[in-house]
């Protein structure tokens, strides 16, 4: 994963444009990504989709020909959808278009001007501090003009149509952290399902944020009653302890599935609230869609220092901190599949395990006391209306155990499965 993100680095990605397209082409030799375009001006929603952005280049130079700030250094140094320009200014004309962080001096800020038409460049403070010439040369070989707008999407049919959507933004340039780390888990996870058997169906969506989700949601109003759980991906390659920011609705499946496994994997962690700020989670939360989407993360955005700077780079992600942010998705998927609703086939009473051979075959068990207790709480729960998860959750018996418990029952007719009522959305 973290090669992947090295290959992606140094692309420069925006929320239209070549080097999304690149990004989607370069995922798309991991996974089978299907690649859309839609086209500028195109309605969706409340907005339209831009004119399509590309850059070729970006200096500020003294009038003597030294280059001081240079796009091929660093893509971060001309504000991403940056008009094009080409003029001598003077400097303080210059301070108007000039982005630094004075409380970080080494770092360029990473800055966006997606809906106005302005130009600008972002350089550390400490570049811009030892500029003190009367007059500079600035010039950006950019173009905006109608084009459209890529995403990428897969779908991975399960034995059931009902749906996870796994949603990464793919819109930011040279950051690791914040949008690379999305774009190289989802991509493991999406080879991870590919390669198995699955009751649910998975969408994955790598698309640019805001904009691309506003998008995939007004176009495809018909999918979404299929969505029955998702979670948006970001910062995950960092060392920080694991966030989730629950769905608008904050008592989803989903929001408690990723609780359940955070919890059992005893590390720190903190489960936040929904708020409408953030990642494309507060497209798929907005009023009218509600969907059960959460987000999931490690160091939120806008905690840690490097955020939106170019100390967001490949040091700050590590392959470590991918690695389990992925087995911590793969246990949620895990959980999802597994959490089904089942309802005693003949509801009354203790059935006789003996006589079914279950007796013996939970005695057979190492911890058989534990699988008993567990196959006991299937039994006495399964009513229709409870979930393995709600039965894990008042039983304080893992997941799995619980789950292992049900299999052994519907082996023995004991249970059936039962059709989740439909959600509320
Ligand atoms: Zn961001």
């Amino acid at each position: 994963m973290h090669d992947f993100a090295r290959e992606l680095f140094p692309l420069c990605r925006s929320i239209t444009g070549a080097g999304l397209r690149q990004t989607l082409q370069l995922i798309r030799g991991h996974v089978p990504l299907a690649l859309h375009e839609v086209a500028s001006g195109t309605s969706v929603l409340d907005w339209q989709i831009p004119a399509e952005w590309n850059v070729e280049g970006g200096r500020i130079e003294t009038l003597s020909g030294h280059v001081v700030v240079d796009f091929a250094d660093c893509n971060l140094h001309v504000v991403n959808y940056s008009c094009s320009v080409d003029a001598i200014v003077s400097r303080e004309e210059l301070s108007a278009h000039v982005h630094t962080l004075p409380g970080q001096p080494d770092l360029v800020p990473y800055r966006t001007a997606y809906y106005g038409q302005q130009w600008g460049f972002c350089l550390s403070d400490r570049v811009w501090e030892s500029m003190h010439d009367a007059q500079y040369r600035v010039r950006i070989d950019s173009t905006l003009a109608p084009g459209s707008l890529s995403y990428g999407e897969l779908t991975i049919a399960g034995r059931e149509p009902r749906e996870v959507l796994i949603s990464v933004h793919c819109c930011h340039p040279s950051l690791a952290n914040d949008n690379l780390s999305g774009i190289t888990v989802a991509t493991e996870l999406a080879r991870h399902l590919l390669g198995r058997d699955n009751r649910l169906s998975y969408r994955f969506l790598f698309i640019p944020a805001t904009i691309g989700s506003i998008a995939w949601l007004a176009l495809h109003e018909d999918l979404l009653p299929r969505i029955e759980h998702g979670l948006v991906l970001t910062c995950v390659g960092d060392a920080g302890p694991f966030h989730y920011k629950q769905s608008r609705r904050g008592d989803a499946a989903i929001d408690r599935v990723v609780a359940h496994v955070l919890a059992r994997r005893s590390s720190p962690h903190k489960i936040l609230p929904f708020s409408p700020y953030g990642y494309d989670e507060r497209q798929y939360c907005s009023p009218g869609y509600d969907l059960p989407v959460g987000c999931f993360m490690r160091s939120p955005n806008g905690t840690f220092r490097q955020y939106h700077t170019s100390a967001d780079n490949l040091d700050f992600i590590t392959p470590a901190a991918l690695e389990r942010s992925l087995d911590v998705l793969v246990e949620v998927v895990g959980v999802l599949e597994r959490n089904i609703v089942y309802a005693r086939v003949d509801g009354r009473g203790e059935p006789q395990l003996g006589r079914r051979g279950l007796y013996r075959a939970v005695s057979g068990q190492r911890e058989h006391e534990d699988a008993q207790m567990a196959l006991l709480w299937v039994l006495n729960q399964s009513d229709g209306g409870r979930s393995l998860l709600d039965i894990a959750e008042r039983s304080g018996i893992d997941f799995d155990r619980i789950a292992d418990a049900a299999e052994l029952a519907l082996t023995a007719d004991l249970i059936r499965p039962v059709e989740p009522k439909p959600s509320p959305a």
